[in-house]
Parts: structure tokens; C-alpha cells; sequence
């Protein structure tokens, strides 16, 4: 997606050869016309597969996510990564390694807001080794719910969790693909160097 490259491009700081920073427009401040059009993008893409709810991680998955349940009209759900003094509810919970932080969370989500009788896309900020989505499928497969795919803003191509998914037969639809950040340059799948 074109205007999301310009924008990694633009404002992306590439702090080692495996991460890219976006706090500008994503994982801090957030430019809310990109995450409309990112939102518009996923609701395209996923436009006929009768999606009921979308699930992403929180934080930054909210946004994008959010975006897509607005276009797509259907409810939004995050899974939360601290229990919280609230959430009494009976929950699906699942083990997430985050690759940022080099910890483990439990995450969960309410059983209220997630059934058998759901089509749900998942939503997420950044793949790379696949274990923030991975939590997630967990979290549908535990509900018994149908998975119509997985919707991701930046992709790190050369980690392999996108792969892993694409060989599982789980449709993966990456709106920026990243093939290299070495010597501080982003590449993106088209092999062409922007910067
Ligand atoms: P995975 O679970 O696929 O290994 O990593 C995905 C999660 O780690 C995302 O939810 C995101 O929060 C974080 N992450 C992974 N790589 C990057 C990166 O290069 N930059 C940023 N900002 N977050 C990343």
C-alpha cells in the first residue's frame, strides 16, 4: 500500500537490522487518516468473507483494528494483556513471547465477546516471528470460532511468521511488506530500496 510505504519512509527510524520504529503514526502517536485508510484497505480486501467480530492485541493493534470494524460495521475486541480488576468474566487466555520486550504476557479475552458462531479477522500492528498472531489464533480456535485471516500493517518478510501462516493455508494480508532493514535502509518485497 503505497501511502503507507511513503509514510515508513518518511518517518520510520530503523534502530537495528531486525526493528523499525513508528512511534510517529503507529505505536505511539497515531495519525488517525491512516488508520482509516488502512481500516478502508482491510474492509476491501476482506470484503466477502462475512467477518462478524475483529480481534487484535492490545495496544497498537486497536487503531488499524478499530478502523476495520468501522468500515466493515462489526465490534472490535482486544485482547487484554494484564487481567484487570474488571474483567471477572470467564476468559480464553493464551501465552504471547513478545519479540520487543523479550517477555512473556498471558493474554485473554472475555468468552462474552467471542463463540462458535463468529468469522473472525485478526488484526495486528507488526509481524515477525508470528507469536503475537499465533496467541490469537489460539485465543479463535478456544472459541471455536471460524478464522476468515490475519490483516497486518508491517510485515518483516525476512521473519518467518508470515511463512509459517501463508504454509498453514491461513490467508495473511500485509499492507507494507519488509524484505530488509540492514545498513539502516528499509527495503520493502518489491526489492526496491527507498531509502
Ligand atoms: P511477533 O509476535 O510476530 O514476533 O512480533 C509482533 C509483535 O511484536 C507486534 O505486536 C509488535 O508489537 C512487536 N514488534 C515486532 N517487531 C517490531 C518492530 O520491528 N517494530 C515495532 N515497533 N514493533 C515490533
Amino acid at each position: 500500500m503505497e501511502l503507507l510505504q511513503q509514510k515508513i519512509v518518511n518517518e520510520g527510524k530503523v534502530l537495528s537490522d531486525t526493528v523499525l520504529k513508528v512511534d510517529s503514526f503507529l505505536n505511539h502517536q497515531i495519525d488517525p487518516e491512516l488508520m482509516l485508510a488502512l481500516g478502508k484497505e482491510y474492509a476491501a480486501r476482506f470484503a466477502d468473507c462475512g467477518i462478524t467480530k475483529i480481534l487484535t492485541l492490545e495496544s497498537s493493534g486497536i487503531a488499524p483494528a478499530t478502523m476495520a470494524g468501522l468500515e466493515l460495521k462489526v465490534p472490535v475486541i482486544f485482547a487484554r494483556k494484564r487481567k484487570s480488576l474488571t474483567l471477572v468474566d470467564q476468559l480464553y487466555s493464551a501465552k504471547v513471547y513478545s519479540f520487543t520486550k523479550k517477555e512473556t504476557n498471558e493474554i485473554s479475552v472475555s468468552k462474552d465477546y467471542l463463540s462458535e458462531k463468529d468469522v473472525v479477522l485478526i488484526i495486528d500492528d507488526f509481524l515477525a516471528n508470528g507469536q503475537a498472531v499465533l496467541g490469537l489464533l489460539d485465543i479463535v480456535e478456544q472459541a471455536d470460532a471460524k478464522l476468515a485471516g490475519v490483516g497486518i500493517v508491517i510485515e518483516k518478510g525476512f521473519q518467518n511468521g508470515g511463512n509459517q501462516f501463508r504454509e498453514r493455508g491461513i490467508r495473511v494480508e500485509s499492507l507494507a511488506i519488509i524484505s530488509s532493514l540492514e545498513n539502516g535502509m528499509v527495503r520493502f518485497k518489491e526489492e526496491e530500496t527507498v531509502r
